[in-house]
């Protein structure tokens, strides 16, 4: 298995099953229900661990909950309720959210909040090693002190240097580890600096150690997340001489043309929006056309060919199993094993009339449901029954009275060898 590392600008090849493959990704800061685009990085980590684990090896999944930030406390003030309030109900929001794509929930899913005596010990470290330096309630790390800053994410002198830029830092191109207390923020934690908070990146370098060690495999996060975010987490951990993770995965962004869309929120579209117009399996089969490190747009077309891409999945279990060529699955593995290509895969998949394979391959997603059988409720059967003997009566429009009715009830009579069979009808928007 090969896959795209940001660090190396290149392919690094994973050491052959079995064996442990760790994987951190960063997840979403709470204070709102979050964007469909926060589904990206958590459906991508859920897929990974699933091929990962389907060819034998042993995955861990950590997916992180920034549940402090400048953000809740902005937006905890603007409702007039606790931060901590804020950050405990949008949590919640994030659970229900993410459990209602059907993937299932990654090994351990860290709070920055419950990580802190971690956090300080690691910043304490730091500053033990000069790597560090407390100024006026806050703790600032030492760019100087670390030569490879900025390989990771290519950044410019200038990009670094417009980071927060602040008189009591040595060098404008420090980045806080501690913040102190500030008036307007209702939370904050004992340290040996005084009350405050972690920053943003020093949290990520404390939870993946604490829960994957100071080496893990696979690093994973939005292509924003490049710069400062991941520079300074690899700055961190390597300044303590830990090697941290091996490969970084950075997935290319969601990207919403609010001209192409019937509903117009503002700038957001929630996944709690995308999940109830279009269902789970629509969503997730958009994700699957598109290659994860490269961008992809989200508009109503392209969600309408998702679902009935998703819809020509279903229609293969309605009509016979035909066995696939030998070598097909061969074929749908090596397209993963290639850099986790899923547009690959799923034009092997769409070749597929294999009820086996497809539904093997669907597992893989979460999608193992496009293979279920379609169950209509009786009064549907009653409705196609009465407009088979109707049919057979000659009785062609109280026939197609009951097709409409059927219809409007959401199915499709289609007529076969034993008479009737119910499939459900498409749907492109819910
Ligand atoms: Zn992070």
């Amino acid at each position: 298995m090969r896959l795209y590392d940001t660090l190396t600008r290149g392919l690094v090849e994973l050491p052959a099953p079995p064996g442990s493959i760790r994987i951190y990704v960063c997840g979403s800061t709470v204070y709102q229900r979050v964007h469909v685009g926060n589904s990206r990085p958590f459906v991508l980590g859920m897929w990974l661990r699933s091929w990962l684990k389907e060819t034998g090896y042993d995955v861990t999944l950590v997916h992180n909950i920034t549940d402090v930030d400048d953000k809740v406390y902005a937006e905890a003030a603007r409702q007039g309720i606790p931060s901590r309030e804020l950050s405990e109900r949008a949590t919640g929001w994030f659970f229900e959210d993410t459990d209602d794509l059907g993937l299932g929930r990654p090994d351990v899913e860290p709070r920055a909040t419950e990580t802190i005596p971690e956090i300080i010990e690691f910043i304490q470290e730091l500053v033990e090693r000069d790597a560090a330096y407390a100024a006026n309630g806050d703790v600032y790390f030492r760019v100087a002190r670390f030569p490879e800053y900025g390989r990771l994410s290519g950044a410019k002198l200038e990009e670094m240097v417009a980071q927060e830029e602040s008189p009591i830092k040595e060098d404008q191109r420090d980045f806080a580890l501690w913040k102190g207390q500030k008036s307007h923020e209702d939370a904050a934690w004992e340290s040996p600096w005084g009350l405050g908070r972690p920053g943003w990146h020093i949290e990520c370098s404390a939870m993946a150690e604490k829960h994957l060690g100071e080496t893990f495999e696979i690093h994973g996060g939005g292509n924003d997340l490049r710069f400062p975010h991941h520079e300074n987490e690899l700055a961190q951990s390597r300044s303590l001489g830990h090697e941290f993770a091996k490969i970084w995965m950075h997935n290319g962004m969601l990207e919403l043309d609010e001209a192409k869309m019937s509903k117009s929120l503002g700038n957001v579209v929630t996944l709690r929006e995308v999940l109830d117009d279009w269902g789970r399996e629509t969503l997730l089969v958009f994700h699957l056309t598109a290659f994860w490190s490269k961008p992809i747009d989200f508009d109503d077309a392209v969600m309408s060919q998702a679902a009935a891409r998703a819809e020509s999945f279903r229609e293969v279990f309605r009509n016979p199993h035909e066995p696939a060529p030998a070598g097909a699955w061969e074929r749908f593995a090596a397209a993963l094993e290639d850099d986790f290509s899923t547009p690959a895969a799923l034009a092997v998949m769409h070749e597929w009339h294999d009820h086996d394979l497809l539904r093997r391959a669907l597992g893989i997603f979460g999608l193992e449901s496009l293979a279920a059988e379609e169950e209509a409720p009786p009064e549907v059967v009653t409705l196609a029954e009465r407009r088979q003997s109707a049919r057979a009566n000659r009785n062609f429009d109280e026939a197609d009275r009951l097709r409409a009715e059927i219809e409007a009830a959401g199915w499709e009579a289609r007529d076969d060898a034993n008479g009737f069979r119910l499939v459900r009808r498409q749907l492109t928007s819910r």
